[in-house]
């Protein structure tokens, strides 16, 4: 008699591959969109001494709402309007996708985009299609449509900029796809703090199945692990219910707390990402045979004849990039580049322009 997983983990879990984090120790890190910049050292004793003052022994308040009243600021969220807080906005993709597992439920993504969209899905037993985009990375528009009439699916995921791809899709097609939509439509703005304002927070409210995610992770704040939904009453006290009562700890919550009250600090770094965005552009855009694709999020995609030995020529120069090449047929060759400091982005195109030269 066996006892195997083989026996009773489920075939498509059994399928799945385990997401991957690459080894960074002692390399330049631009494989995460994560902020390059860590905290001022004033504000990090402040954090310090914050934290000394929680009282570890006991459960975090799963209301938090100082916390959810910080992030109300933070983000000009309307008082009309619900939120959910998550162990990262990881967290809060898998609470929406459990929470609308119908039995043949089918969850539709534009392609390529964020895979935990469809890793969430399997995981909650749902059927996940995948619509391509174009071969430029906009949206094909027509072919979502198309899906939606066909699948009805329960649960559509935008991605507003879109990772990997770093592009804002229109946001009238947005718009259309949402009225177009059985069910719901979550449009995820874990980038807005570089979109230049582009943001669908102030449609929530106005459709009836629409959601926002954001995430304090590109902030500069990734290692707190907090997440949000963002919507109204009625979708947010079914996903409530599916929240783990303490999934956000106390020590994060305390210091996401302190730390949003000083949100200048995450602006003047998030602004300084953005005007070297525009910089690292313009120096991939001198590089022959380096194409590059439109960004309004902390990342840029390139395309170069031969991405794997371009990743691997970066490495050896103890730069860590993220390859996508393999992973889906439109980004063959692509690397995305996160937005380093000045000096991490020059060593970066340095190490790209001799080995392309
Ligand atoms: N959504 C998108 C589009 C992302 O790219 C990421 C992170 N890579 C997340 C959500 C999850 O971020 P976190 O769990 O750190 O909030």
């Amino acid at each position: 008699m066996s006892k195997g997983p083989a026996d009773v983990v489920r075939e498509e879990v059994r399928a799945l591959k385990a997401y991957h984090v690459s080894p960074a120790e002692g390399l330049v890190k631009l494989d995460a969109m994560e902020n390059p910049y860590r905290l001022p050292p004033e504000l990090a004793a402040r954090m310090g001494e914050r934290l000394a003052r929680v009282a570890v022994n006991r459960y975090p308040d799963p209301a938090a709402p100082r916390l959810k009243q910080r992030l109300r600021e933070a983000m000009s969220i309307d008082s009309a309007l619900d939120m959910v807080l998550g162990n990262g906005s990881d967290e809060i993709l898998q609470i929406i996708s459990l929470a609308l597992a119908r039995p043949g439920a089918a969850v539709l993504a534009p392609e390529p985009s964020f895979v935990m969209y469809r890793l969430a899905a399997i995981a909650a037993g749902m059927r996940y299609v995948g619509v391509p985009l174009r071969a430029d990375f906009t949206l094909d528009e027509e072919a979502l449509l198309a899906a939606i009439a066909r699948e009805r699916p329960a649960l559509t995921w935008i991605a507003y900029p879109n990772n990997p791809t770093g592009n804002l899709f229109p946001r009238e097609a947005i718009l259309r796809v949402i009225a177009a939509s059985p069910g719901l439509v979550v449009v995820d703005e874990a980038y807005y703090a570089f979109s230049g304002g582009a943001s669908l927070l102030a449609e929530v409210g106005r459709h009836p199945n629409l959601v926002l995610v954001r995430t304090v992770s590109k902030l500069g704040l990734a290692g707190l692990r907090l997440g949000l939904a963002i919507g109204t009453r009625d979708w947010l006290g079914e996903f409530e219910k599916l929240r783990m009562p303490y999934n956000v700890n106390s020590l994060s919550a305390a210091a996401a707390e302190m730390l949003l009250e000083h949100r200048e600090v995450f602006e003047r770094q998030t602004a300084a990402i953005v005007a070297e965005r525009a910089r690292l552009e313009r120096s991939l855009d001198a590089i022959a045979r380096v194409r590059r694709f439109p960004s309004a999020a902390n990342f840029v995609l390139a395309r170069v004849p031969d991405a794997p030995a371009a990743f691997e020529a970066l490495k050896a120069r103890g730069i860590l990039v993220r390859n996508f090449h393999g992973t889906h047929a439109l980004l063959a060759h692509c690397l995305r580049l996160t937005v380093g400091t000045p000096d991490e982005n020059a060593q970066m195109l340095e190490a790209l322009a001799s080995h392309l030269a």
